[in-house]
């Protein structure tokens, strides 16, 4: 007899995969120029030059065997550092390199974060809309996901509606700024009020509420927009970065936690992290990649590109008479579907060869998600075919 649970998660792909896949049969068929395809957050902007010139640096004059070796399995210290003394640069911290676990890119962070902190019948507080895979990797670790609904329009956290979820099972609250899928960056100001509902809430029920910052798109802001870090609001986070989009590396998965050494009990929680690691058989993050990324700390990739996607995607949707909140970062695009059901208006895109993602499994039902992190002469392309499908619902420009 197998796992049910897990047969069930195989057998049934998420949907952005599914769609991903979709596009690429569809795209053998007619011509992949001819596929609008927005399913999947695949960066579409190079790597920065440092990275390449770092690999081959790498390659070409570092001894290979401890090159491709294994490292410590929380990572190679002189990374480690390297890590930790970016987030102090930046953030006026004071990590060391026992407080960074380097890890195979921010899924690896999260459920191993979410197994180190959790036992069964813990809750996770997650804020819809949020990154689908929430549920699997919550509900890995034993937890419950419990989702708290924002305030409508703006997508912005709901206070009210966050504290109500709280309750003396609460272990573990995710935000993840800028979001997948809306765009949104969490002002300052929602983060405070989160923080001092947290603090609140832990006194009251006497442990620790953790906050997890799931942070992909810290990097992907636009116009000068400031993303919090949480670390300096909050003494019990813990931090799931990765270079995934950052750096436009989400195949060579790499990625780190980092844990806030002003945390509770910040020693234990980062064996067990540790240990975490070890359970689900992570061994240690890939090595190459490692060595890159502690040679490389501030690489960026080129921002404005995605800016400029955006900036002509929302423009004109939103001229054809579709709804959406502006995105500040990530490089998704969160649109009110054109009728009530988000699965049907996706079939009627999908007939134009527009293929996006419908969001009800992210916690709101109406909305499909498009990821513009795809070459402009897409986008362009596409522009029509959005007109003419607002044109068949009767929507008015
Ligand atoms: N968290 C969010 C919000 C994401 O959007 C993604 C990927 O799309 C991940 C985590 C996983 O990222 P990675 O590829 O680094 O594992």
């Amino acid at each position: 007899m197998l796992n049910e649970k897990m047969f069930a998660l195989g057998n049934k792909r998420s949907i952005i995969r599914e769609i991903f896949e979709y596009c690429k049969k569809r795209g053998a068929e007619i011509g992949p120029e001819n596929v609008y395809d927005f399913s999947i957050g695949n960066p579409s902007v190079e790597p920065p030059i440092d990275i390449k010139e770092t690999l081959i640096n790498l390659i070409e004059n570092e001894n290979s065997v401890l090159l491709h070796g294994y490292t410590s399995a929380q990572g190679d210290y002189s990374v480690r550092k390297a890590v930790a003394d970016n987030i102090n640069e930046n953030f006026s911290l004071f990590l060391s390199p026992d407080n960074i676990y380097m890890t195979c890119g921010a899924a690896a962070s999260l459920t191993i974060s979410l197994k180190a902190l959790f036992n069964k019948g813990d809750e996770c507080i997650v804020f819809a809309p949020f990154f689908t895979e929430y549920r699997v990797f919550i509900e890995n670790a034993e937890g419950k996901v419990v989702v708290s609904m924002p305030e409508e329009k703006t997508f912005q956290i709901d206070i009210n509606d966050f504290e109500s979820k709280i309750n003396t099972n609460t272990k573990a609250v995710i935000i993840n700024s800028p979001n997948n899928p809306s765009g949104v960056v969490y002002s300052e100001e929602t983060i405070k009020k989160v923080v001092e509902v947290l603090v609140k809430k832990q006194l009251e029920y006497n442990h620790p509420i953790y906050l997890i910052a799931d942070e992909p798109y810290r990097e992907l802001v636009y116009n000068g927009v400031k993303v919090p870090y949480l670390m300096n609001y909050y003494d019990n986070t813990l931090v799931c970065y990765s270079y995934s989009k950052a750096l436009s590396l989400p195949g060579e998965r790499i990625g780190y936690i980092a844990v806030n050494p002003k945390m509770q009990n910040a020693k234990d929680v980062y064996l067990a992290v540790c240990g975490a690691g070890r359970s689900l058989g992570y061994v240690c993050a890939p090595s190459l990649f490692q060595q890159v990324i502690g040679k490389t700390m501030g690489a960026k990739v080129d921002v404005n590109i995605y800016k400029e996607n955006r900036d002509i995607l929302y423009n004109s949707l939103t001229e054809f008479g579709y709804e959406c909140v502006k995105p500040d970062g990530a490089f998704y695009l969160f649109v009110k579907a054109l009728e009530d059901d988000a699965f049907k208006f996706f079939e009627k895109a999908k007939q134009k060869e527009i293929l996006v993602v419908p969001c009800d499994d992210f916690g709101v039902k109406g909305y499909v998600r498009i990821a513009y992190c795809v070459n402009k002469e897409r986008i362009v392309n596409s522009l029509p075919s959005f007109k003419a499908l607002a044109e068949e619902y009767g929507v008015k420009a």
